[in-house]
């Protein structure tokens, strides 16, 4: 297919390693036997993915070099989708909940900024259906590749596009990769989820042996009722993202505001370009120290870029400070 709309370079990086560590059939520890890379473009932004992949190293293992994935790659895109499963929630919501066109769907989305073509929004829409419409009791490609797999690790995400709006159910199986069911529920209540994945779990034609989640309390809880004896697993990822939400919002706010303090950067940068004397250089200094400030983005959650622009801001106003202290000269 011909890309007629340039895709935006990624903007951050994200590793992502699995949580199971040991092999699921011989309990040996998986190694991590090789990277891989996707770009992955969210409702928010665009994100280059490394996957650490692990392999089981016993030759007598039924999973012998079978790749075993980082079990919270799902949560980002389906398999070999460029775009994240949040876009495709957002896309269903829009269609279903909105009633509105391709055309609307993709005008909604350019507006919310992400990088997308009218075709990729039908593909999309195309695959949501599909998504929403799988049965695992019906699809006897799915029933099959289960039964000679022996068994199960359950991936479950919730993605809401709009608070308050329903939310886009997702169940993977981390083995095989493969999306087992999907659904949209209005209220996600603990009862809902609990009757849906009971649902789930009497289809399902092999044992349930692991259950990796984001660890949200509805869901928590649906999951200890349905399946009391699996061991549950947190997404550290996830549980990190969740925990960091507020801060990283509040963050965000307080970097859009100084960067309005420092606008005026560019009429000093012409005036120094201007001059050829020693001050002139000096200015440029400084321009360009701010300038580089603003561009230094950190790594959210972890490292917080609203801070890191007041800290490195601060710096260079105690600079101007320290040279006004020694009578040097200094812009206005
Ligand atoms: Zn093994």
């Amino acid at each position: 297919m011909v890309r007629r709309t340039p895709r935006p370079e990624a903007a951050r990086m994200e590793v992502l390693d699995c949580i199971e560590q040991k092999c699921p059939s011989c309990q040996r520890p998986m190694w991590i036997d090789y990277e891989n890379d996707r770009t992955v473009t969210t409702m928010t932004e665009v994100v280059r993915l490394i996957l650490k992949v692990r392999r089981c190293q016993n030759k007598d293992c039924s999973r012998y070099h079978k790749p075993y994935r980082p079990e919270c790659e799902g949560n980002w895109a389906l398999p070999k989708h460029e775009f994240g499963l949040d876009v495709l929630a957002a896309i269903g919501q829009q269609r279903y909940r909105h009633h509105r066109t391709v055309g609307e769907i993709h005008a909604y989305l350019q507006g919310e900024g992400v990088v997308i073509s009218e075709r990729s929004v039908t593909n999309l829409l195309d695959r949501y259906d599909e998504l929403v419409a799988l049965s695992l009791q019906t699809n006897a490609r799915l029933q099959g590749l289960l039964e000679e797999q022996g068994q199960v690790i359950l991936a479950i995400d919730g993605l809401q596009p709009d608070v308050g709006h329903e939310v886009l159910w997702v169940v993977r199986d981390c083995l095989s990769g493969e999306v087992l069911a999907a659904c949209t529920m209005l209220s996600s209540t603990q009862e809902d989820l609990a009757n849906w994945l009971e649902e789930l779990r009497q289809m399902l034609p092999v044992p349930v042996i692991g259950l990796v989640s984001d660890g949200q309390q509805s869901l928590r809880k649906a999951i200890a009722r349905t399946f009391p004896d699996v061991p549950h697993g947190l997404c550290h990822f996830h549980y990190l993202r969740e925990a960091a939400r507020p801060i990283y919002e509040a963050d965000r706010h307080a970097k859009k505001e100084l960067k309005k303090q420092v606008r005026g950067v560019r009429p000093l940068e012409r005036q120094a370009a201007a001059r050829s004397d020693a001050v002139g250089e000096v200015i440029e200094g400084y321009c360009l120290a701010v300038r580089a400030a603003i561009t230094d983005d950190g790594r959210p959650p972890l490292v917080a870029s609203g801070l890191r622009l007041h800290q490195r801001l601060t710096a260079i106003a105690q600079s101007l400070a320290r040279l006004r202290q020694k009578g040097g000269f200094l812009p206005n």
